[in-house]
């Protein structure tokens, strides 16, 4: 029950902690010393959507859109193949790494953007057992993002000599013996927003011999991650989600420059090799992380990808995180304070850094409820079995859209709305 009261709390943060009772007004006052009140310009966002879903698909940079024009008109359209040289297409999924790593601790030569996730999955997970020759476990959590899994038992069933093994989260530390080659783990969890202790379970591998390769997909652009400082060996991750680098962008891939001459791509297309246009029969690959390229990078995608990162310049991820979880703490506090609903749960963790950019709850009617949401314009995503799942990406999401948005909730709990056929009926995407 909040308290209610005619005190100005100290802060925002403490109105929450203290059960003050949160208003719009309060939210306004919150958005005002928002040091990212700026960046939200910088987006194409529908006016009078509440866009809750950027770990799922970011919204659009005006300077991705304005890039990808330029792109296609110009040098597509213009200079045709000289581009690859003339506008240094060639060299874009290295540039772009570059920036990319900047986000994560990583080295500006330890980045390449190449494929899918889920593909430099593939390739990061085989380099990672053939540098830790005689064991044959891939060890991975339970409840970890489905083709993270997938993936690694595509691998396992290549080699007969190789294993996976999932365990639950609290069973990590002790499933990890002298056979495992690799241990994969998702930074956050993609459900719950739940932060892993990156440095914590890294020593805990290497102090087992093992290997580890975070998925960052959830982290990057949400939250600071050091890579380096860590002392990771491998990771991967999404350039899609809080990268807004636009669907099917493509991903990026980390790998610690000590393996770099050792690692060894398992798809060895000849974009990785040494000297492409020899045009040799026999692969050889490139020095560094260049050779876990395989073929042509998809220009259009990386160009959007490109402009995106730009907005990434000069903001401490770390005060991006902050607003980040303040918005997600006020989603929460809002739930609680408005909607009184006895089947609706916080599903995500609520302490003091142990969440990323994300908020989720659970009701057994969840996929309707998100339907209806949708419907009038507040925009999460549903997980199965029951979650509801609302992403807060710092750069363009207010603390007043957090409010307007419980408000939406809150009428389609207490009208019931979401009761209706048309909310029912299963989309393919969810
Ligand atoms: C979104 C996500 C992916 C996506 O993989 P794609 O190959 O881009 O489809 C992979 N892993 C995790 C943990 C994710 O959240």
């Amino acid at each position: 029950m909040p308290a209610t009261g005619c005190m100005e709390p100290d802060s925002f943060s403490e109105a929450i902690a203290s059960g003050y009772l949160l208003s719009r007004e309060l939210m306004e006052e919150e958005d005002r010393h928002d040091p990212l009140l700026r960046t939200r310009a910088k987006f194409l966002l529908p006016p009078g959507l509440l866009y809750f879903d950027g770990n799922s698909l970011g919204p659009l940079a005006k300077k991705s859109r304005e890039r990808l024009l330029r792109v296609i008109d110009q040098e597509w359209g213009e200079s045709l193949v000289r581009s690859w040289n003339v506008h240094r297409w060639i060299d874009w999924p290295r540039t772009v790494g570059a920036k990319i790593a900047r986000l994560i601790g990583a080295e500006g030569d330890e980045v390449v953007v190449a494929d899918s996730t889920s593909v430099n999955l593939f390739k990061l997970i085989s380099a990672a057992v053939e540098l830790r020759p005689g064991r044959s476990v891939i060890l991975s959590e339970d409840r970890q993002f489905p083709t993270d899994l997938y993936m690694a038992q595509g691998l396992a069933g290549l080699r007969k000599d190789l294993r996976m093994r999932t365990v639950e989260r609290s069973k990590l530390t002790l499933a990890l013996d002298e056979d495992v080659a690799v241990l994969v783990l998702t930074h956050v969890d993609y459900r719950s927003g739940q932060l892993h202790d990156m440095a914590a379970m890294t020593r805990a591998a290497h102090e087992r011999g093992a290997l580890v390769l975070w998925d960052l997909s959830h982290s990057t652009g949400a939250l600071p991650v050091d890579l380096n400082g860590c002392y990771v060996d491998l990771a991967v991750g999404c350039g899609y989600k809080f990268l807004n680098g636009g669907p099917g962008a493509p991903a990026f891939l980390y790998v610690a420059r000590r393996w770099q001459h050792r690692a060894r791509s398992p798809l060895t297309g000849w974009l990785g090799h040494r000297s492409p246009f020899a045009f040799e029969p026999t692969y050889r690959p490139a020095s560094g992380i260049g050779r876990f390229r395989c073929g042509t990078p998809p220009i259009l995608s990386l160009a959007a990808l490109d402009a995106a990162l730009d907005l990434f310049d000069g903001l401490d991820l770390e005060m991006v995180w902050r607003k980040g979880v303040s918005l997600g703490d006020a989603m929460i506090a809002l739930v609680e304070q408005e909607c009184e609903d006895a089947d609706l749960e916080v599903a995500c963790p609520q302490g003091e850094r142990q969440r990323g950019s994300q908020v989720s709850f659970r009701h057994p009617q969840a996929y309707s409820i998100m339907q209806a949401l949708i419907d009038r314009g507040v925009v999460g995503d549903f997980r199965e079995p029951d979650i509801m799942r609302f992403g807060l990406g710092p750069l363009y999401t207010s603390h007043v859209d957090v409010w307007d948005a419980v408000q939406v909730l809150r009428q389609v709990l207490t009208s019931r709305a979401w009761d209706s056929e048309r909310f029912r009926k299963r989309e393919v995407v969810t």
